[in-house]
């Protein structure tokens, strides 16, 4: 069996007295993939300690020099999308079809960022006083912090460290202890792109035990991360008493609005697998259809029709489009709010765990619609993760805008129709930071701002432009002969 190490200052730790959790395929888990060490405060200290040191240098690294390690990575990723693919279906039930081209993302993201590197951060602003030059400069913070979670868990850690790293930064990485061996194999391909020692270093293990003692570690000058609403709030709390810069991206409760001129089919097909392709564990799944009243019925039927086109099977299966729940737990969770729609409105479609070999091998639940429900019911209001989605009515494009608005979270939203008057008017009132019409709630591209409103974010934005406002500082220079 593999056994996992933390990175820390450009070593593979040997594990001594450290204790193991086992890294299981969720969909066999009579399968262990790999024991994750339990890293105690001490670690996260020395890989603390390792980012500071390696700072100065790191930043005073010329920009084409951390260009050329970026694009080297991004090669290396490129030659190993199929077994590191392999490895998140493995890992975290992610489908194949879905999981090889996350590393393919991954492999954009890097050469973004590494032409990021050479572009010019700053400006010259006329000065006041004859003769003198004035300029802002973009630094980096210092060692910074990474949280991932496990859903994406090579394109999300990516999406924070590249820029981190283009823009001069050092990293401390802890990912979610369920994605600890991608990330494992990730730092592998990093460090083999040339990384100087102590610029990335890799803590594994739960996160309350070493998260939170990282991210109020007083060598930390950023904190970057993406998670669940209370993990994240309580990390925001923390940063914000130490005056640490922080981005938070967290959960979503994201609705898909169906007008009654819209292409229904189209509606059924992007509706069935934004809620339902990876069992429903992306942070922009579908979890609420809102649909004009006349259309209801038909969109139902086809509906249904689009979901049982999906194959519920092993992640590592290449026809498999739904996979399993990443833990025992997420099935459990799952498995309450079913019970809980059935209490509050009725299971129009699955609303069990299969009970037929090989899925009860693993973490699987069926494909699961509740109707009838009120906007306020908690099935509608509370993030469940899971492929549940709950179906609601409305009378017109405003109540339709106005239920989606209806939620504490502001992440994604989608509008089918193909009326100019309804675009506009959703475009200006709805209350979201990714915002679709006649497209699915999931996926942005890598290179477009990433990041939600209300209780979805810290209301700063991921990817693209927006990663250079949060990994660097401006510094305001006048120079006078
Ligand atoms: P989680 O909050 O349980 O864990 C996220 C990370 O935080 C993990 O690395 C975990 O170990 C760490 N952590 C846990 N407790 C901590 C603490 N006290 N201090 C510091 N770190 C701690 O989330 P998850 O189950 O890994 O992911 C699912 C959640 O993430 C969902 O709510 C989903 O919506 C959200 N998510 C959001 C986005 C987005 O961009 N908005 C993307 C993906 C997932």
């Amino acid at each position: 069996m593999n056994t996992l190490s933390h990175y820390v200052a450009g070593e593979w730790l040997a594990a001594k007295d450290e204790q193991w959790s086992e890294d299981l395929n969720p969909s066999d888990t009579t399968q262990i993939l790999a024991r994750v060490p339990q890293g105690q405060p001490a670690v996260v200290d020395r890989a603390v300690e390792a980012a500071q040191s390696a700072f100065r240098a790191w930043k005073a690294t010329p920009g084409p020099a951390k260009a050329e390690i970026l694009h080297k990575a991004a090669n290396l990723l490129a030659q190993k999308r199929q077994e590191l693919g392999t490895l998140v279906a493995l890992e975290v039930g992610k489908p194949l079809g879905e999981a090889v081209p996350e590393v393919d993302r991954g492999v954009a993201i890097l050469r973004y960022f590494a032409e990021e590197a050479v572009h010019p951060m700053g400006m010259v602003i006329p000065a006041q006083t004859a003769g003198s030059l004035q300029f802002s400069l973009r630094q980096p913070l210092g060692p910074v912090a990474i949280i991932s979670p496990w859903n994406f868990p090579v394109a999300i850690p990516l999406w924070k460290m590249a820029p981190a790293l283009a823009y001069g930064n050092t990293i401390v990485w802890k990912p979610a202890e369920v994605a600890s061996f991608v990330a494992t194999r990730l730092v592998e391909v990093l460090a083999e792109a040339g990384l100087p020692a102590g610029v990335l270093n890799l803590v594994l293990g739960k996160g309350s035990t070493i998260g939170n003692v990282l991210t109020g570690h007083k060598g930390i000058r950023g904190i970057s991360f993406t998670g669940s609403d209370t993990v994240g709030m309580s990390i925001g709390e923390t940063a914000a008493k130490n005056n640490i810069k922080y981005q938070l991206e967290m959960g979503g409760k994201n609705a898909a609005i169906v007008l009654a001129d819209a292409d229904l089919q189209q509606a059924a097909k992007l509706i069935a697998a934004g809620a339902m392709r990876f069992a429903g564990q992306k942070c922009t799944a579908t979890s609420r259809a809102i649909v004009v009243s006349e259309v209801n019925d038909s969109f139902i039927d086809r509906l249904a029709a689009e979901i049982h086109t999906l194959p519920l099977a092993p992640a590592n299966d290449p026809r498999s489009a739904i996979g399993p729940l990443v833990e025992r737990s997420a099935l459990e969770k799952v498995n309450y709010y079913a019970e809980l729609g059935a209490k509050e409105g009725q299971i129009a479609l699955g609303g069990k765990a299969p009970a037929e070999a090989p899925l009860k091998q693993g973490y699987f639940f069926e494909p699961t619609v509740v109707v009838g429900v009120s906007p306020d019911a908690r099935i509608a209001q509370e993030e469940v993760f899971g492929p549940v989605l709950v179906v609601h009515q409305a009378r017109s494009v405003e109540e339709a805008i106005a239920i989606a608005n209806n939620s504490r979270y502001g992440l994604s939203v989608s509008l089918f129709t193909r009326d100019i008057n309804a675009m506009l008017e959703y475009i200006h009132d709805i209350e979201c930071g990714m915002v679709r019409i006649n497209g699915d709630t999931t996926g942005v591209d890598p290179h477009a701002p990433f990041g939600g409103m209300k209780s979805s974010s810290s209301h700063s934005r991921e990817q693209g432009p927006a990663a250079l406002e949060f990994f660097t500082e401006v510094k305001t220079v006048q120079v006078n002969a």
